[in-house]
């Protein structure tokens, strides 16, 4: 799966009390993704340390399909050198469990401000 990079730092964690404790909560990872502990990006090998914000690629066929959805802001666990490549295009592993980051629908702790409804 073909993810961006966010700046995710510009947000305040939920009350998890990081986007990492965050993912371990609500994300749903393959036992696969599960038994490998480490950062979610393919080609690295480095162990899990961040919590990153990123949003799935949108292709245009699926725009046409009305799946606005994939302007959500997710999270994935990344090693500190992968999560500090802001705006890069990252591929992960495709069991890495996405936590949205839309914690209403979450683990439900208020954070300040709603980074997922930018640009609506
Ligand atoms: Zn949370
Ligand atoms: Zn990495």
């Amino acid at each position: 799966m073909v993810v961006k990079n966010l700046n995710g730092h510009a947000i305040p964690p939920c009350g998890c009390g990081s986007w990492l404790s965050h993912w371990r909560r609500c994300g749903k990872p393959s036992e696969a993704f599960s038994r490998r502990q480490s950062c979610s990006v393919v080609v690295c090998n480095n162990p899990i340390e961040q919590g990153g914000m990123v949003q799935k690629e949108v292709l245009e066929g699926m725009r046409a399909l009305g799946m606005v959805g994939d302007a959500s802001w997710y999270v994935v666990p990344l090693c500190r050198e992968c999560n500090g490549r802001w705006g890069a295009t990252l591929t992960v592993e495709d069991g890495c469990g996405l936590a949205s980051a839309r914690v209403e629908e979450t683990c439900g702790v208020g954070v300040m401000g709603d980074p997922t409804t930018q640009g609506t």
